[in-house]
């Protein structure tokens, strides 16, 4: 079976599916390698060390014809127009957020596993948890860009010159990223504060060195498989008053609240940046076209407001970092590849938990019970994360809403294996 690796088109996406490292793991297990020339090079990998490793180098064309292909983001228009019935496309492929190509895949006729929908919590999806690989880099860069762009010291210094008092820095949102975030700007030596609408997530803020903040004016938020529930209208005003106060206490603040497909939380209000002393900085890793955690952010680019508060809108932080986000990555899909392969052949099974959540299309059709239609699934078309994001902050603020893993617990997601039948769909 021929598996390949396709170089990234979507704009400044600078990782690689596999690495060289991977391609001896993978062809052990009987696959035969295909690397697009080039694939690697923005992550540092040339052609010559894919091909020592074992891998052929091939034309895009001929890279897209393999059985399965391998990529990191979206395909672009004429790879898909490429793309024949029978075709694997493993990516990240966000279907909760783009239906739209999932119904391209669909109607191709092409299996459409993807990363980001991998039951998180099944222990032995672990290893091919690319959210959380992914995430960890981007809170690790977070705190490493709040650090370079604030005008002094993270750690406290006891100089000659005189003495610089430690950063202090806020988290908000303490997943993976926050996590990852917190730990850094620690070893930095900054003072950390974090906060959470899951209390739960206390133990886990102070084990990396955090002081956790308790809103006062919001109860616990905590929903379905390990994520927020969604706040109502008061709560929400409620927190962001709340948190206000603490942001104005702090040097940096560094947001985390993503919400793949929805629009961010928002965290930082325009009155909490005014109430920011001028030199502050935050990072917002929520920043996305959708809106972000922080007022104002603009995905891709620092901002700086009237009373001097820099705002990073940090939308692309693994692939900032591509040579150690592609390790993880490969790691991530060789894991999957390796637990789907039998006798050097892919074979999958929906029956199995962690495969019914990963595959989204198959024979012509889009199965995720997560895209199910509304009508079959017995549920409103919101809760099966089909409809795009409100441009208000009402119904789509929270990490609850169709949630990749999450939408694998939530109830009424459907029967496993509803299909969409697509019209002209393939196969
Ligand atoms: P995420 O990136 O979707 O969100 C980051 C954090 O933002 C979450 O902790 C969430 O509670 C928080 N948040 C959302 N809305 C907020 C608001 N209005 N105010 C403040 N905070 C808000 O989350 P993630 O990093 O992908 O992780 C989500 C959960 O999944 C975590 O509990 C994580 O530990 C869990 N997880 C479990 C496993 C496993 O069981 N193996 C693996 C990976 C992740």
């Amino acid at each position: 079976m021929k598996v390949s690796v396709v170089k990234e088109t979507a704009p400044g996406e600078r990782r690689v599916a596999l690495v060289p490292e991977a391609v001896a793991k993978l062809r052990a297990a009987g696959l035969d390698i295909l690397v697009e020339s080039g694939a690697g090079d923005r992550a540092w990998h040339t052609d010559d060390s894919y091909a020592e490793a074992g891998a052929a180098i091939v034309s895009r064309a001929d890279a897209l014809a393999a059985d399965v292909v391998l990529m990191v983001s979206r395909p672009d228009a004429a790879a898909l127009s490429s793309f024949r019935s029978g075709q694997v496309v493993i990516g990240l492929l966000a279907p909760l957020a783009d239906p739209d190509l999932t119904d391209a895949l669909a109607r191709s006729g092409v299996t459409e596993l993807s990363m980001d929908m991998i039951p998180r919590t099944l222990p032995r999806a672990q290893p091919m948890d690319a959210l959380s690989s992914q995430a960890n880099i981007a809170g690790y860069k977070a705190a490493l860009l709040g650090a370079a762009e604030y005008g002094r010291f993270f750690p406290l210094l006891i100089t000659a010159a005189g003495t610089a008092r430690p950063a202090k820095v806020l988290v908000l949102g303490t997943g993976v990223a926050g996590l990852q975030a917190i730990g850094t700007a620690r070893r930095l030596g900054a003072l950390v504060s974090a906060y959470d609408v899951r209390p739960e997530t206390r133990t886990e803020a102070e084990s990396v060195g955090a002081t956790f903040i308790e809103l006062t004016s919001v109860g616990p938020a905590s929903g379905e498989g390990g994520y927020a529930r969604a706040l109502t209208e008061d709560e929400r005003m409620a927190q962001q008053q709340e948190l206000a106060g603490h942001i104005a206490r702090h040097d940096v603040v560094i947001t985390t609240a993503q919400v793949p497909g929805r629009r961010p939380p928002l965290l930082v209000t325009e009155d909490a940046l005014k109430s920011m002393a001028a030199g502050s900085v935050i990072v917002d890793m929520g920043a996305s076209a959708l809106g972000g955690n922080v007022a104002g952010s603009v995905p891709g680019e620092t901002v700086l407001t009237e009373n001097g508060v820099t705002i990073i809108g940090a939308s692309a932080l693994p692939s900032s970092m591509a040579a150690a986000s592609s390790a993880m990555y490969a790691r991530n899909v060789s894991a999957l590849l390796l637990y789907l392969v039998k006798d050097g052949e892919l074979v999958l099974d929906r029956d199995d938990e962690l495969q019914a959540g990963v595959i989204v299309t198959s024979g012509g059709s889009v199965v995720h019970p997560a895209l199910a239609p509304p009508a079959a699934a017995g549920m409103p078309a919101a809760s099966a994360g089909l409809q795009a994001p409100p441009d208000d902050q009402s119904t789509g603020d929270q990490s609850t809403q169709a949630e990749p893993g999450a939408a694998q617990t939530s109830p009424g997601t459907g029967e496993e294996g509803t299909a969409r039948e697509l019209p002209g769909a393939a196969g």
